[in-house]
């Protein structure tokens, strides 16, 4: 999807697939909520949300907990060229995997910062809920 000039990026962005299993996630995003499978047997939570708890493998007895917000950067890359070209405007951007204070670790982005130079592995961070549109809430983090 282009306007004929590949500089120029085509809105809208790309949004997730949404299984049914993950729409409490995105409904609680909207609300500024965020929430993480939990399971009640082991008590611990997990990340990606799945039929069965990757910890001790009851099926089907978890459930939605909403948690901190706080969290700390596991890792990250500095993204120059964007893969698809709706993000062409945003560049650059911290693609993260950060790590919650519950334990689970998300795939995010960090905001609100100068890149490079504010970037650093273990970084404090809070989560940021970001309206891109009516529907849609993403969750990212910045310093906290
Ligand atoms: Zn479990």
């Amino acid at each position: 999807m282009t306007n004929g000039n590949a500089n120029v990026a085509i809105k809208p962005e790309p949004r997730p697939e949404v299984p049914d299993l993950s729409m409490p996630f995105w409904d609680a995003a909207r609300d500024h909520k965020l929430i993480i499978p939990r399971c009640r047997p082991c008590n611990r939570f997990f990340w990606y949300p799945r039929e069965a708890c990757p910890n001790c493998l009851e099926s089907d007895s978890w459930e939605w907990q909403e948690v901190s917000g706080n969290a700390r950067l596991h890792t990250f890359t500095i993204v120059y060229q964007p893969q698809h070209p709706a993000f062409q405007e945003d560049v650059p951007y911290v693609f993260a995997i950060v790590q919650l204070d519950e334990g689970v670790r998300l795939m995010s982005n960090v905001v609100d910062l100068d890149i490079p130079e504010d970037v650093e592995i273990d970084m404090r961070l809070r989560v940021k809920f970001d309206d891109v549109s009516e529907d849609w809430t993403l969750v990212k983090f910045a310093p906290a």
